[in-house]
């Protein structure tokens, strides 16, 4: 836990005025629904906005007001917090934010109100925090490999931080391994601590369906809000070259995400599905109390034994949402009218201003 104070974030909160808070994020990643949602519920809306990046903003008419910054990383300055502060802002983190604001600033030093809980913000990116809350949950995931001489079938490597699949690969021996990383450390992608650091897993193979889930604290519900399919480079090109071909080419896959797909899944398998998200939100609350607050996002595999098997989870919105920023077709199964997750996000502040408990949703 930083030292971001709970009771001094609950302070300014009551010092706000509640029937006219903005929503704020940095403009990137879903900040477009999110600030469209925001607006579809009735808020002002302000987006952080890097010099150069404010065209979809101005074009897409989302925001309000713009507070210009020169780097993205300008979002937890002091007078960047003062401004937000003063438009009565709560903030919605996302992927970019928290990869440009860091976390320990935003431990540490980012006094203004946010959506979620602050504290599961590191248990997402450090992948021993998100491996031990995913087991304790007693979800299906990837089997770990404690070092590369067990490596008795297919596996794939992964290296610490989530670089959008960058490096990772996929490799069947232990010679097959010691091979492509010093093929790796050679080009310099990556160094001697990255070796030390590598995560070797079980390789699940499958197709992929990414959930959305948003759990409500307000109602201490888990909602099933949308799934996307992730597009990545080169993986999803080269399986269109015929397998004889790809053996002459020598090249090794990637899986760097370039963009989602709107998928839905089987209908029985959807059981499985709110079992996975349920699970999970019960082994949080006991982990990183209080929680599961708001959007999280569990990226699955499903084999061909019907399995949906879990390889990485995001305890905050995931940018396959940007997929539904009007509906999709389970939260309009939900809702009945369109509902994207940051209109959600926003449903749920609306809510927590009504009910008076917004203090149970802020951190
Ligand atoms: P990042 O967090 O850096 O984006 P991910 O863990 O999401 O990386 O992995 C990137 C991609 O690699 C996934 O979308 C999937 O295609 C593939 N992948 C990851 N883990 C596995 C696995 N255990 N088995 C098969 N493919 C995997």
């Amino acid at each position: 836990m930083g030292n971001v104070n709970r009771k001094e974030i609950l302070d300014i909160l009551h010092g706000y005025n509640q029937d006219d808070v903005t929503i704020a994020t940095l403009g990137s990643h879903t900040s477009l629904h999110i600030l469209n949602g925001a607006k579809e519920e009735g808020f002002k809306t302000a987006v952080v906005c890097e010099k150069g990046r404010e065209v979809p903003y101005q074009r897409f008419k989302v925001a309000d007001e713009f507070i210009m910054v020169d780097k993205f990383s300008d979002i937890v300055n002091d007078e960047v917090q003062e401004q937000l502060r003063d438009m009565n802002s709560v903030v919605v983190p996302h992927g970019s934010f928290v990869a440009y604001a860091g976390l320990d600033r935003i431990e540490n030093d980012f006094n203004v109100p946010m959506f979620g809980n602050r504290d599961i913000l590191r248990w997402e990116s450090e992948r021993d925090l998100e491996r031990k809350l995913m087991i304790k949950s007693g979800i299906r995931i990837p089997n770990k490999y404690k070092e590369e001489s067990e490596i008795d079938r297919t596996v794939m490597v992964k290296f610490p931080g989530a670089r959008g699949g960058r490096g990772y690969f996929v490799a069947s021996s232990p010679d097959e391994y010691q091979e492509k990383i010093d093929s790796m450390l050679k080009r310099n992608w990556i160094g001697d601590e990255d070796v030390d650091k590598a995560h070797i897993e079980e390789y699940v193979s499958g197709c992929n369906y990414c959930v959305h889930f948003f759990y409500s604290a307000l109602k201490d519900e888990v909602e099933v809000m949308g799934m996307d399919s992730r597009y990545e480079s080169n993986i999803d090109g080269l399986v269109r070259i015929p397998a004889k071909d790809q053996l002459d080419m020598g090249m090794d896959p990637s899986y760097v995400i370039t963009g989602n797909h709107p998928v839905v899944m089987r209908e029985s398998l959807l059981p499985q599905v709110f079992d996975i998200g349920d699970n999970l939100v019960e082994a949080a609350k006991d982990l990183v109390p209080p929680g599961m607050n708001g959007p999280f996002c569990l990226q699955s595999l499903v084999n061909d034994n019907l399995e949906v098997i879990v390889f990485e989870m995001s305890a905050r919105i995931d940018g396959g949402t940007n997929t539904f920023m009007h509906t999709s077709a389970y939260s309009y199964l939900l809702f009945g009218e369109f509902m994207s997750m940051g209109r959600r996000i926003s449903r749920e502040i609306k809510t927590g201003i009504g009910e008076n408990n917004l203090d149970a949703i802020i951190t």
